[in-house]
């Protein structure tokens, strides 16, 4: 399909922006052709720059759960740009967003809004230092937790062994205080804290993976993290950046009911705006300065325009609740991919929770990076493209998590699953 604008578009970004983009994944590198120049979005659908309209099931990657422009927070964000849109001293709507998230995650005693998830989840871990006096940090494989040094590391070679960078630029010195174990695999986690415990500072998680594409927590794995972390003396981290909102208001940790002593957000928190959230245990936050003395700042850390979009986003999905709703709809979405997929004869594993989806093209069950990884991410593509020119816009990679918003409905669920036919036959 033809989009010249998009194409022209592209061109010009890749003069002066890196591959043309901001962020690497907008590039479509995974899926290949163009990337889809945008130009508005309203509800569940976005316009492109040729003026093609799509399905959104991308949605920013997760902060627009209320959809394009919801007017209500397009509102609020317009009034606060209006009266100042940074003053660098403190504002009253700081406080009410963080006791409208210390309300919704009651183990956020205190808690640090800033302009990012990455800056959330690397200051989150700077906290668990100062406080444990440990330098090593635990992450799994295929979470993603932003893009600072310590976590962009993929396993060494063997097991329970300190990690290797697998980003030029981080040096190997800075990737050995991060180890790296397999999600869902509680004997090897066994292993490493056998090994490592002492020297452990912090497990971070997602409790529920969304950057593998989606991937529950096993019964006892979340169990046994918590266990484990406490048994000796280390800190057990949520990234909850996705998950947060989304899963439900009180996020992952409402719903396993495993209360981490950290957690960090971002996200649906600024309501489509830049934002993030980290907080957790009074003893440890103290020591986040001026309380204490591990620093941390931010020129926009606050920022009154992405607090007036996050506080409207909350009060409005308090009172509507949408939860259950969209949740029935990607329930109702996900059985008709895995019929439609079985229909044209290609092996599918489709993964849903509330409003979040993935399909993985693979055979066999999905439940670790290894799994992942097997999968067929050509025929992504061809699905993936095959979705696109009906109308329908994914996340452009195999390992991104498809979300529905409130604005979502049964018909667009049809017609999705009608452009999904073709696209599976085109795998
Ligand atoms: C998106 C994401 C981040 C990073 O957030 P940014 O706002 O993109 O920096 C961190 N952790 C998880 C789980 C995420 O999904």
């Amino acid at each position: 399909m033809k989009r010249p604008r998009s194409e022209a578009l592209y061109r010009a970004a890749r003069r002066v922006l890196p591959g043309g983009v901001n962020s690497p994944v907008r590039a479509f590198r995974s899926v290949g052709g163009t990337p889809v120049f945008m130009r508005s979005g309203s509800g569940a659908r976005l316009t492109d720059a040729d003026g093609r309209e799509y399905l959104d099931y991308c949605l920013s990657w997760g902060p627009l759960i209320l959809g394009h422009c919801r007017p209500e927070v397009v509102k609020a964000a317009c009034k606060a740009a209006r009266i100042g849109s940074t003053f660098g001293a403190p504002t009253e709507g700081e406080t009410r967003l963080a006791e409208a998230i210390r309300e919704a995650y009651p183990s956020m005693e205190l808690l640090r809004l800033t302009s990012s998830g990455t800056e959330a989840a690397m200051s989150v871990l700077r906290a668990a230092r100062a406080f444990t006096g440990r330098d090593l940090v635990l992450k799994f494989s295929g979470c993603y937790h932003g893009h600072a040094d310590s976590m962009l590391v993929a396993a060494g070679s063997g097991a329970a062994t300190l990690g290797e960078p697998n980003s030029e630029g981080v040096p190997a010195s800075w990737a050995q205080t991060t180890l790296v174990a397999d999600y869902n695999d509680i004997a090897g986690l066994k292993k490493v804290f056998k090994r490592w415990g002492a020297r452990i500072a912090a497990v971070i998680v997602e409790p529920v993976a969304a950057n593998m594409g989606l991937v529950l927590p096993e019964p006892g794995f979340l169990e046994t993290l918590r266990d484990l972390t406490r048994h000796h003396g280390a800190l057990l981290v949520f990234d909850e950046v996705i998950t947060g909102f989304r899963l439900a208001y009180g996020g992952a940790q409402s719903v396993y009911g495993i209360l981490p002593d950290l957690t960090c957000l971002g996200k649906i928190i600024g309501g489509g705006y830049p934002m993030g959230a980290y907080g957790g245990r009074r003893d440890v936050m103290g020591h986040i300065a001026p309380l204490g003395c591990a620093y941390q700042a931010g020129t926009l850390s606050g920022n009154p325009v992405a607090v007036a979009a996050g506080l409207e986003t909350l009060r409005l999905l308090i009172k509507e609740d949408p939860y259950e709703r969209v949740a029935a709809l990607a329930e109702t979405l996900a059985a008709g991919l895995r019929r439609e997929a079985a229909r044209a004869g290609v092996p599918a594993q489709v993964h849903q929770a509330a409003s979040m989806l993935t399909v993985f093209f693979t055979r066999k069950p999905v439940r670790d990076w290894p799994s992942a990884d097997c999968c067929d991410r050509k025929a992504y593509a061809r699905f993936f493209h095959g979705l696109l020119d009906n109308g329908v816009y994914f996340p452009p990679a195999q390992f991104e998590t498809a979300m529905l918003s409130s604005c979502h409905t049964e018909r667009d669920v049809e017609r999705t699953l009608k452009a999904a036919a073709r696209a599976f036959a085109a795998v």
